[in-house]
């Protein structure tokens, strides 16, 4: 059977390479030390699971949940919004619950996509935002994120045809995968930006809890003009560590959250009840598993930040996130590399190409695996005699 053009169009799974190098490692005994997913090792927290566990023995949740989400699921959003962002948010317009903040994400083209159809796409990225508009049938126009930028794209260098055609903008601080982080400033551009060209603006905001001392990430609906022409998703994934659970929203413009549901209301049928009232429990119960969160996290970044610059990497600690985005030794590409460090030190990083062009000469680490394994990681790239430079 043949297969459509949107599954032949999909670019190649850059990892193919290193995941078949990981497999060959692991079936000749080696130890793998893997820093290359961004999934929370910590458990979610026990009141959060208690809620769930309750709620699911209700057979009141047991049926179709309506497809934008419990009215008290969205009104808890609209309260986080509020309390955490002093953002105002009417919670039967500009909120809909998502099966996670990728589902929404991938769904997002098919609201304003048609073919031919442009959007502006940040490189390196999470793979989610391009292959959304590929399979809406539009094309990404790749706006690369330079370090000498901050990692922020650079508006300004958008040709204005290219602007004029364009129906979105992806954003997404603080970013994965450069551990970059936007202010008022940026965000205000990017608003301005939107408003001369007709332009929906999705900022990814899934890291916004997920910050360092004391640094307290913005959303782009804090900035005046910003529910003129935008769209926030988050979840609960990273924040609380909740990935599987597969529970998140978008906010923001009325107009963009009703096309989302619209499309929502015709391929899913919402999130499992039980398991909204188990995020409202997150978002309003206690709230000091984020500091504990944030302890551990600062612990491994620190270690991994000092362990490479020990080692010649010129790398600043991060200000959110969970990634160390670090460049490659000269001389190699992001793929060699990554092959070098599982080869010599049995230790997986992600290639920086893994997330577009402009992330080649860079790799990515992860604080999500156990710290004691994080040092072991460490201690093997030092003891191979593997350095910056
Ligand atoms: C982890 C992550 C998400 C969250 O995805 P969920 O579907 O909500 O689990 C979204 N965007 C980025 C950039 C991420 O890294």
């Amino acid at each position: 059977m043949e297969t459509a053009q949107r599954i032949k169009a999909l670019p190649p799974y850059l990892f193919a390479q290193i995941d078949k190098k990981i497999a060959e490692a692991k079936a000749r005994g080696v130890d793998v030390i893997s820093f290359g997913i961004g999934d929370p090792d910590l458990p979610t927290p026990e009141h959060i699971v208690k809620k769930l566990q309750e709620k699911a023995a209700d057979p009141s949740t047991h049926r179709y949940p309506s497809y934008e989400g419990l009215s008290v699921y969205r009104e808890a959003v609209a309260n986080w919004y509020k309390r955490r962002f002093g953002v105002e948010l009417n919670p039967d317009t500009e909120v809909v619950s998502l099966i996670g903040s990728k589902e929404g994400i991938a769904h997002l083209p098919l609201c304003y996509v048609d073919p031919g159809d442009v959007c502006l796409v940040p490189d390196p990225a999470y793979p989610v935002y391009a292959i959304g508009v590929l399979f809406a049938g539009g094309e990404s126009y790749k706006m690369p994120l330079l370090e000498e930028n901050g990692f922020l794209p650079d508006l300004e260098a958008i040709p204005a045809d290219v602007a004029k055609k364009a129906k979105i903008l992806y954003l997404n601080y603080p970013n994965n995968p450069t551990g970059a982080v936007a202010d008022k400033e940026f965000f205000q551009k990017a608003v301005e930006f939107a408003k001369t060209y007709d332009i929906i603006v999705c900022h990814d905001a899934a890291y916004t809890e997920i910050a360092f001392d004391g640094y307290k990430p913005i959303s782009f609906l804090e900035v005046p003009g910003a529910m003129d022409v935008g769209i926030e998703f988050h979840s609960l994934s990273k924040t609380y560590n909740m990935t599987g659970w597969r529970v998140g929203w978008a906010a923001g413009n009325a107009d963009i959250v009703s096309a989302l549901g619209r499309i929502k209301t015709n391929i899913d049928s919402g999130i499992f009840e039980a398991l909204q009232y188990a995020g409202i429990e997150a978002l309003e119960g206690s709230q000091d598993c984020i500091d504990e969160n944030m302890k551990v996290y600062t612990h491994r970044r620190d270690l991994l930040v000092e362990g490479l610059k020990k080692l010649g990497w010129p790398i600043e600690k991060p200000k959110a996130t969970i990634y160390v985005w670090a460049p490659v030794p000269a001389g190699m590409n992001s793929t060699d590399f990554a092959a070098l460090l599982l080869d010599k030190a049995g230790v997986v990083v992600t290639p920086g190409i893994g997330y577009g062009e402009s992330g080649e000469g860079y790799f990515r680490m992860s604080l999500t695996l156990p710290t004691e394994r994080l040092e072991e990681g460490l201690r093997r790239i030092e003891e191979a005699g593997i350095r910056y430079a």
